[in-house]
């Protein structure tokens, strides 16, 4: 049998073992972690909606009439009107005909790119996607072509030189980095090659592009252009579970064909009430995406005069480049001894030697939350001698 323990210790030595931190209060920039107050820079509820009274009131209003558990898979008898409605919600609000309702994005992405493409056909797939991309592309079993980030040049000619189904699959703003893919171009190149392109916008809906629609509205790509887009509605929107949107053809393929789709219990009718609550709100949010735009440039620039290195993102998304991991550790907790919470993000979950703390904004910080980051930043690179980046 494997020594289990010794892998584990080998982590520890290489600076690359995880732990969870519990946190008891809603989701907010002021936590209680292991009981202590902190400022936290590191959620993904980039319009504060996590804890939001008026979608926690849509979900209690439906957790009074529809009460608690799904029941059964949306194909056997689980399919509630709640789920209903906020599918034709995704579909407005993406601009698409039709949309489904996945229970994470992680499932959406697995199902959706496994029923894509199979065996005898190749996936395109960015080397910065997220592992559920990944994930996605080895259920499928189709002949898998990493592309170098962001590089359409050498995506045309992996696709040239390719015959039969293909499939590019992206993420809209890449995760762990904040920038954009190069959504038109890719576009027209999944035109020209006839290739099908998906992506997945988990962390451009509700930020990005005119009412939050998200890095393919921010560009003025509809469905034909990208006929699969997927998004969560964990992160800006700040509930649970995700959406594929497109053609009512592909939707209803995806019914017939997706696995995470079919075999799994739906999701409680009450986060898809809050879900479709949360949607309109973030439509109509267009004083949350101002403030957290002026955080994110007040950040930059402060961070940068500095000395800190940051990444080429327009988005709340902003790592600061460290690069070891020992490194980006003792960051973390050098802020943490400010009471700022910002999680340092190792490899494997980026490349090795690119170790980053991912500082993330939310329209919930105040510009008062955002001077206690700086200052804790300032102090910091003093307190653990960092130099240059
Ligand atoms: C977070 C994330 C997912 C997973 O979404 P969940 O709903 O959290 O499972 C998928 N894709 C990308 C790009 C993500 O950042």
């Amino acid at each position: 049998m494997r020594d289990f323990a010794a892998e584990l210790e080998q982590r520890r030595d290489q600076g690359l073992y995880r732990q969870r931190r519990e946190v008891d209060s809603p989701q907010q920039p002021e936590l209680v972690v292991d009981g202590r107050p902190m400022l936290a820079f590191c959620s993904n509820d980039y319009l504060g909606f996590a804890n939001d009274p008026a979608i926690i009131e849509a979900a209690r209003a439906t957790l009074s009439s529809a009460g608690l558990g799904g029941g059964a898979s949306h194909l056997i008898c689980g399919h509630h009107r709640a789920h209903h409605e906020l599918e034709q919600t995704v579909a407005s609000f993406t601009g698409r005909e039709d949309a489904l309702f996945f229970s994470t994005g992680y499932m959406a992405n697995m199902g959706v790119i496994s029923a894509l493409a199979g065996r005898g056909d190749t996936i395109f797939s960015d080397r910065l996607n997220h592992a559920s991309i990944i994930d996605g592309c080895l259920l499928s079993r189709a002949r898998i072509r990493r592309y170098p980030h962001g590089d359409t040049e050498a995506l045309a000619e992996q696709l040239a030189g390719t015959e039969g189904h293909k499939v590019v699959v992206t993420d809209g703003v890449f995760s762990m980095d904040g920038d954009l893919a190069p959504l038109a171009e890719l576009a027209r190149l999944c035109r020209t090659h006839d290739a099908l392109l998906v992506v997945d916008d988990a962390h451009g809906f509700g930020v990005l592009g005119e009412g939050g629609r998200g890095s393919l509205s921010a560009c003025g790509l509809g469905q034909d252009d990208v006929p699969v887009v997927i998004g969560t509605l964990g992160k800006a929107f700040g509930t649970s579970g995700a959406f594929v949107a497109g053609s009512s053809l592909m939707m209803d393929y995806l019914v017939q064909k997706a696995r995470t789709y079919i075999y799994t219990t739906s999701m409680p009718p009450a986060i898809a009430a809050a879900s479709t609550a949360s949607i309109r709100m973030a439509m109509a949010a267009d004083d949350r995406r101002a403030h957290l735009r002026n955080l994110i440039d007040r950040f930059r620039r402060e961070t940068q005069a500095m000395g800190y290195a940051l990444m080429p993102s327009d988005t709340p998304i902003q790592p600061i480049l460290i690069g070891g991991a020992a490194e980006a550790m003792a960051l973390s907790r050098a802020l943490e001894g400010h009471g700022i919470w910002v999680t340092a993000i190792r490899p494997p979950t980026v490349p090795q030697g690119e170790s980053r703390l991912r500082v993330t904004l939310s329209a919930a910080h105040t510009e008062a939350h955002l001077d206690r980051l700086l200052q804790a930043l300032a102090v910091c690179r003093q307190e653990i001698g960092l130099t240059a980046a």
